[in-house]
C-alpha cells in the first residue's frame, strides 16, 4: 500500500510559524497592527480601496449582505451549485434566495438563465467565481447594469484569479474572500470583505465588532453587531502567506497541468475546462464523468483503493433545510443536477508529486473497470 494521499494541505513554511509565534508572543492577540497589515496586503493584491478582515468567509458574505441593506423583501439570485454559504448567508437575513443554472463547462452562473428570474423583487445577485474560475463578468455586469441590481461577488474560492486581466474581487459592489486550510492560502479560519466604496467597508468594521461606532467607546454600539473579528494570529499567519500567494497558485496549476495531461488520455472523464480569457486559481482539482455514469460508486470505489475524493458540490436547493423551506424540488434546475451527479473532487494541494498525481489517476482508471 502506498502513503495515504490527502483530500488537501496547506502550504506552511517556517516563517509562517515564526509569524505567528511572534505575535502569539507579543501578548497581543485581538485587533491590532497585524489585522491591519493584512487587510491593506489584501486590498493591495486584489486592487481595491478597502478590505476588512473576518473571522470566516460565511461572516465576510454576512456582512456585505448586511451591509447593503438586503432584507425580508428581497430576492437573492444565487446559484445553487455553491457551498451552502452562499445561500445561508442570504436566508440568515430573512431574504429569499432565487436558485440560478449554471453553463455547462465552466460552472457558473448561466447569464440567460439569470435574467429569465428577476423579478421587481429582485434586489442583488451573489455570484460565485465556482472552484477558482472567474464567472462570466461582463454578461453579468451587463445585466446587473441594466436591471440596477447589486452585486455581490463570493469569491472564496478564487484569491488570486482574474478575468480578462483583472483580478477578481473588483467587479461587485463588494467581494468575500476565504482562508479555510483548504483555500489558496489560509489563516486557519477567516475570511475578508473587499470593496471600493467606503459605506461598506465602515459598516463591515462596526459589524464585525459588536457593532461599535468608529469614534465611540468599548461600551457604545451604534447598531446590532457581531463578534466576527479575525484574530491577531490569524492575521500574521495571512501576512505571511500572501506574501507567496503567487507561488502558491503556481504550485497549484503546476499540479493542474499534470492531471489534465493525464486525462487527455481517458474517454470516460473530462478535466476541467479554462476559458481562454481567464486564469483560474485552482481551488479544487474537480473532474467531470461523461453522461452516464454517477460519482457516488466512483467515490466509492476510489475510497476502496485508498484514495479519497469528494462530491463538489452537492446542489443548495436539495439540502434538507432549504426544501423544507422554500419547496425546492429535483428537476428545478437541469444542469446543476446533471452536473452534481457527475463531478468529482480528486485530492489536490500545491505540493502533490507527480507521483501522487500519477497513482490518483491509476486508481481511478482501474474504478471505471469495475463499473
Ligand atoms: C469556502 C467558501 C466560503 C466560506 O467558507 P468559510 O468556511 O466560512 O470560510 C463561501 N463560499 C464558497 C463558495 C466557499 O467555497
Amino acid at each position: 500500500m502506498f502513503e495515504r494521499i490527502p483530500m488537501s494541505a496547506p502550504d506552511i513554511t517556517e516563517d509562517d510559524v515564526q509569524a505567528v509565534a511572534e505575535v502569539v508572543r507579543s501578548g497581543r492577540l485581538a485587533l491590532g497592527p497585524k489585522t491591519e497589515e493584512f487587510e491593506r496586503s489584501v486590498a493591495e493584491y486584489v486592487g481595491v480601496e478597502h478590505a476588512v478582515a473576518v473571522s470566516s468567509g460565511t461572516a465576510a458574505l454576512h456582512l456585505v449582505i448586511k451591509a447593503l441593506g438586503i432584507g425580508p423583501q428581497d430576492e437573492v439570485l444565487v446559484p445553487s451549485f455553491t457551498f451552502v454559504s452562499s445561500a445561508n448567508v442570504v436566508l440568515y437575513e430573512g431574504a429569499t434566495p432565487v436558485f440560478v443554472d449554471i453553463e455547462p463547462d465552466t460552472y457558473n452562473l448561466d447569464p440567460e438563465d439569470l435574467e429569465r428570474k428577476i423579478t421587481p423583487r429582485t434586489k442583488a445577485i451573489m455570484v460565485v467565481d465556482v472552484f477558482g474560475h472567474p464567472a462570466e463578468w461582463d454578461r453579468i455586469l451587463d445585466i446587473a447594469k441594466r436591471h440596477r441590481l447589486l452585486v455581490i461577488d463570493d469569491s472564496c474560492e478564487a484569491l488570486g484569479a482574474e478575468y480578462k486581466g483583472k483580478k477578481v474581487g473588483r467587479f461587485g459592489d463588494a467581494a468575500a474572500f476565504a482562508f479555510y486550510p483548504n483555500k489558496q492560502m489560509t489563516t486557519g479560519e477567516g475570511g475578508i470583505i473587499v470593496t471600493n466604496n467606503p459605506e461598506i467597508a465602515k459598516l463591515a468594521r462596526s459589524l464585525r465588532n459588536q457593532g461599535r461606532g468608529e469614534m465611540g467607546g468599548w461600551l457604545n454600539y451604534e447598531r446590532l453587531g457581531y463578534n466576527y473579528r479575525m484574530t491577531e494570529m490569524s492575521a500574521a499567519l495571512g501576512v505571511s502567506q500572501i506574501k507567496r500567494i503567487e507561488t502558491l497558485i503556481a504550485r497549484r496549476e503546476r499540479v493542474a497541468h499534470l492531471y489534465t495531461k493525464c486525462f487527455t488520455a481517458l474517454q470516460w472523464v473530462r478535466p476541467p475546462r479554462v476559458r481562454p480569457y481567464v486564469r483560474s486559481s485552482w481551488f479544487v482539482y474537480v473532474v467531470e464523468l461523461t453522461e452516464g455514469l454517477y460519482r457516488d460508486p466512483v467515490m466509492r470505489a476510489m475510497a476502496r483503493e485508498g484514495i479519497p475524493s469528494r462530491g463538489y458540490f452537492s446542489p443548495v436547493h436539495l439540502q434538507p433545510h432549504i426544501r423544507r423551506e422554500w419547496n425546492t424540488r429535483e428537476g428545478m434546475l437541469p444542469v446543476t443536477e446533471s452536473v452534481a451527479q457527475r463531478t468529482v473532487a480528486l485530492p489536490f494541494h500545491g505540493r502533490m508529486s507527480e507521483e501522487e498525481v500519477n497513482q490518483v489517476v491509476e486508481a481511478l482508471d482501474r474504478c471505471s473497470k469495475h463499473l
